[in-house]
């Protein structure tokens, strides 16, 4: 099999939201092959992403044979090196990587969980709970059937702040009963003495972890809520490849890491990420993992897998399995299972 086009573009999506996921936007990746397979993945980076694949992994890509996915990402590492550790060109590479496993399973007629789980068997066909992430939409959610949560709480400011999210927390807890999984996000917003205050006051509220409470480059303040937060610290959902996450596993920076598929490289670092994880006692929980791009990793990797809601403004990705009562089933389809409508897209 060889590749013979890689096209990139940004579908534009109706109601995604006023902000850098609008303008440095989700793009779409198709890799077309000598066979008439045809690979899609997802990715970040909008046009500064296409821009990348364009000047340069097109061309590294153009008659290749896509079957050595790791080797190709290796590859197109290297030529990237000088500016493209972090952020937008691992974005676009995730989305070239997703289209080439993507095409891995079409080539060998199964689904990548299949793929990845091997002799264990994967989860497909098996219904796995989810969580559902809201900002204001608790009840609603819980009244739709949704038995875990993650409530957004960073917009939250001010000398009240601590006291105002504890408030939103208990309220919420009040809502969904005991022993539903509840979470909170505070979006790299807070500061070191916010969290340990919200996390004490947390303790009796049932909170599984603390997302992202700091900026990403204050490892001293993650350090010091690694040894000092009663409640897990969660957080990843914004760091690139496996070699950093390798390095936030050492420092067991985090009790939870959120890796997300189309951003921190695609399947092939996610796949490491899972395996450097194993045996530490730090969780892998992905960030986004209801999409069909993480999914396959949550039910052929994962022993405790708890897929994370997806973006509903990303509807120009047809094939999505739907989250039912709180549950989503991955079908046997081949490949990443996603069905792509190229006329209505700038493709
Ligand atoms: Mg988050």
């Amino acid at each position: 099999m060889k590749i013979t086009s890689l096209r990139g573009c940004q579908p534009i999506a109706e109601n995604s939201p006023a902000d850098w996921r609008t303008t440095i936007g989700q793009i779409l990746v198709a890799i077309e092959t000598d066979t008439g397979l045809v690979g899609y993945g997802v990715g970040g980076g909008g046009a500064a992403g296409i821009h990348v694949i364009e000047a340069e992994l097109r061309s590294a890509l153009i008659g290749r044979d896509p079957s050595p996915i790791e080797e190709i990402w290796d590859d197109l590492y290297e030529l990237m090196l000088p500016y493209g550790q972090r952020g937008i060109a691992i974005m676009a590479l995730s989305a070239v990587d997703l289209a080439l496993w993507d095409l891995r399973g079409k080539e060998a007629g199964r689904p990548v969980a299949d793929l990845l789980a091997g002799d264990q068997g994967s989860r497909v066909g098996e219904p796995l709970p989810t969580y559902i992430t809201v900002w204001d939409g608790l009840a609603e959610a819980f009244a739709t059937g949704h038995r875990a949560f993650k409530l957004h709480v960073e917009r939250n400011s001010g000398p009240e702040r601590v006291a105002r999210v504890l408030d939103t927390v208990h309220q919420a807890r009040e809502l969904v009963g005991p022993g539903v999984p509840l979470m909170v996000d505070a979006w790299m917003k807070w500061d070191l003495d916010t969290t340990l205050a919200v996390a004490e006051g947390c303790q009796d509220l049932g909170v599984d972890w603390i997302e992202e409470p700091l900026p990403l480059h204050d490892i001293d303040g993650y350090l010091r809520l690694a040894r000092e937060s009663p409640i897990p610290i969660a957080g990843g959902e914004h760091e690139y490849t496996a070699r950093a996450f390798q390095t936030l596993i050492d420092q067991r920076l985090h009790q939870v890491l959120q890796p997300d598929v189309c951003w921190c490289g695609g399947l092939t670092e996610l796949v490491k990420i899972y395996r450097m994880a194993q045996g530490t006692g730090i969780r892998v929980c992905p960030h986004r993992g209801a999409e069909p791009w993480s999914l396959h990793a949550l039910a052929g990797l994962d022993p405790d897998p708890l897929p994370e809601s997806g973006r509903p403004w990303m509807t120009w990705v047809g094939g999505q399995p739907p989250i039912i009562d709180g549950k989503i089933t991955l079908s046997d389809r081949p490949g990443l299972g996603v069905e792509i409508d190229e006329d209505a897209l700038p493709l």
